[in-house]
C-alpha cells in the first residue's frame, strides 16, 4: 500500500512579503500614479515575490499568501485590486478555460505557452518567440488576425514527474 500523498502546501512558492517587498511595491504604485494603499502593496507584492518571470496564482492563492503575513483580507478585495494592477500594467491576467483567472506580476504578454501540472496544479509560464512566429504564420495563412491566445500544455511538472523517493531532491517548491 502507498501511503497517501501528503496534502500540497497553499503556497508552494518560497518568498517573503516582507518591509523591503512591500516597499518596492509601492514605489511601484507610485510609479504609476496609483496611491499605495496597503492592500494594495500587499496584493503587488505577493505577485513580485510570488510569481517572478513565469509564475502564475490565483486570488484566492493570493488572498492566502495575504492572511498568511497576519493581515486581513477577502477574495472579492483581492479581484478589485488585481483589476486595478492590470489596469495600469503592474499586473498580468491569462484565462485559462473554466478556471479562475490566474495572475503574474507585469505586463501582460501575448503567445505564452502555460505548463499546467495536472498533479499539483503549479502553473507556469514560457514565452517563445518561435512558437509566437509559428502560430501567427499559421494564422495569417488562413487570413485570421490572433487575439489573446495562450497555448497550453497539461502535464506533470519537474517534482510530480520525479519517482516518489527523491521528490525532495528534485526541487518540490516550498
Ligand atoms: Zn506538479
Amino acid at each position: 500500500m502507498l501511503a497517501p500523498l501528503p496534502e500540497p502546501e497553499p503556497t508552494r512558492a518560497a518568498g517573503a512579503i516582507d518591509a523591503s517587498a512591500l516597499s518596492a511595491a509601492a514605489a511601484l504604485l507610485r510609479g504609476c500614479q496609483v496611491r499605495p494603499t496597503p492592500i494594495r502593496m500587499l496584493v503587488l507584492a505577493v505577485l513580485q515575490v510570488r510569481t517572478p518571470s513565469d509564475g502564475l496564482m490565483n486570488p484566492p492563492d493570493i488572498c492566502r499568501a495575504i492572511l498568511a503575513t497576519g493581515h486581513a483580507t477577502i477574495v472579492p478585495t483581492i479581484y478589485n485590486v488585481l483589476s486595478t494592477l492590470t489596469d495600469h500594467g503592474l499586473a498580468h491576467r491569462i484565462r485559462l478555460g473554466d478556471r479562475p483567472a490566474m495572475y503574474g506580476a507585469g505586463p501582460a504578454a501575448t503567445s505564452l505557452t502555460v505548463l499546467m501540472c495536472e498533479s499539483c496544479d503549479e502553473v507556469r509560464t514560457q514565452f517563445s518567440p518561435q512558437i509566437h512566429a509559428e502560430l501567427q504564420a499559421l494564422a495569417a495563412r488562413r487570413g485570421f488576425t490572433m487575439g489573446e491566445n495562450h497555448l497550453v500544455l497539461r502535464g506533470r511538472c519537474a517534482a510530480c514527474s520525479a519517482p516518489a523517493g527523491q521528490r525532495d531532491l528534485a526541487g518540490r517548491r516550498r
